[in-house]
């Protein structure tokens, strides 16, 4: 009995034992020394990294061996700004009037996959209908494939502002959206509006600080909080351990995000010199969504494919936020990886790396600011951003060497999340 005993549990333990998975790297990219190493293989044991050993090493039988030799091996990229619910078309503007929530989570499904296999095994959702909360969920409980997300669930905005759903609906279906809808006009009705955010399961806050393009709306870069309420929203927000961040293309309405002590600033279009010190002095990060700036850019120029006056802004808007990003980056301004996807396809994030290069950021700062840098504003480095022991084996990797050529990493060729190989 006691030997049949002893035999069943050395069976246990061996068929336990035997579920490593080896992957053999030819370039591994360590983000916290920005250096790389040659010739490592990284062992992972259920879905964390149990070692990182020198040379190939195969394991023993039953072990998975997965031959990366030729390719740069990554922490999986993490997205600080998309919107996972929707893609931008011309039928956008009609859908909001025609989808509902069950269409809208149909898709989402979709863009959360497109956005896993692109090598984004997180991302953080800026602004949806709240379907964004069910996807998180059902993405962490296994239901559906894509990146870990951490979501705003609907953004907060103010009456007639840029997150105001009722924007350029006729007046019966305006309504009076209020601080559940995500629009305030308070302090007290901040604070409520984060406090119901939080309750429906968001993670982070979202405010649009200034007008937006797409939005449709006169002006895309008017102050649209007052600096108590921004205060009241962070303090709030504080509170109940969010992150924040505003949506801001002009400067004033970024001066007083910055002083209202919000963590990070998306877009930043028409930053000044001046804020980009206020920038540094608190410590805010830039999301520089640089690819959603050309994507509308490009937009714009075919004819009805936005209204008029969403048109004119993104005309003028777009182009400008590759350049405030060069600026902004050769000044020291802090800066985290995020694209808004949504606006342009998902799947398409890694485009934003080129972009970043182009003007000026070496692609090694490039990859932190999308791995390390972003695992640390959402308070997740202690398990996520790079590979390290005991770390989460969220990993990627490419073909070539992608600190030569960026653009490789638009090529995704292996992704695997919580030790779970999802590309390869
Ligand atoms: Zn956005």
């Amino acid at each position: 009995m006691r030997m049949l005993m002893s035999l069943v549990m050395g069976l246990c333990f061996f068929s336990l034992s035997a579920q490593d998975t080896y992957l053999q790297c030819g370039t591994l990219v360590d983000v916290a020394s920005g250096k790389t190493m040659k010739e490592k293989t990284i062992v992972v044991s259920g879905n964390a990294i149990k070692s990182i050993k020198n040379g190939y090493v195969s394991g023993n039988d039953g072990d998975t061996v997965i031959d990366l030799k030729n390719m740069t091996v990554m922490p999986g990229f993490i997205d600080m700004h998309v919107h996972i619910e929707s893609e931008f078309d011309a039928r956008a503007y009609l859908s909001r009037f025609q989808d509902n929530e069950a269409d809208v989570a149909f898709k989402s499904t979709v863009f959360a996959k497109r956005t896993l296999m692109a090598g984004f095994t997180g991302a953080r959702d800026l602004g949806g209908t709240g379907v964004n909360i069910a996807l998180k969920k059902a993405i962490a409980r296994g239901i559906v494939d894509g990146p870990r997300i951490y979501t705003a669930g609907k953004a907060i905005g103010t009456t007639g502002g840029h997150a105001d759903p009722t924007n350029g609906m006729r007046k019966s279906l305006m309504g009076d959206p209020g601080p559940r809808d995500g629009v305030i006009n308070s302090p007290e009705e901040a604070r409520k509006a984060v406090r119901q955010r939080y309750k429906d399961g968001a993670d982070v806050i979202k405010i649009t600080a200034t007008g937006g393009v797409l939005s449709v709306a006169k002006n895309g870069q008017n102050p649209q909080f007052t600096i108590e309420e921004i205060k009241a929203i962070t303090e709030t927000a504080k509170d109940y351990g969010m992150l924040t961040a505003a949506h801001a293309h002009g400067d004033e309405g970024m001066q007083r995000a910055i002083k209202g002590g919000i963590n990070t600033i998306e877009h930043g279009t028409l930053m000044s010199e001046q804020t980009m010190g206020l920038m540094k002095e608190y410590g805010t990060y830039l999301v520089p969504t640089i690819t959603a700036g050309k994507q509308v850019e490009e937009k714009a120029k075919v004819k009805g494919f936005f209204p008029e006056v969403v048109a004119k802004k993104a005309a003028a808007i777009g182009p400008l936020i590759q350049d405030m990003f060069a600026k902004a980056y050769k000044k020291g301004v802090p800066i985290a990886f995020g694209t808004d996807a949504g606006v342009f396809p998902h799947g398409l994030n890694a485009k934003e790396f080129g972009y970043m290069v182009e003007a000026g950021m070496p692609e090694m700062e490039a990859i932190q600011s999308a791995t390390i840098t972003n695992a640390k504003l959402l308070g997740v480095d202690n398990n996520l951003g790079q590979l390290k022991e005991g770390f989460l084996a969220d990993i990627v990797a490419v073909e070539g060497n992608p600190l030569q050529n960026i653009k490789l990493l638009e090529n995704m060729a292996f992704v695997m999340k919580d030790g779970k190989v999802y590309k390869q």
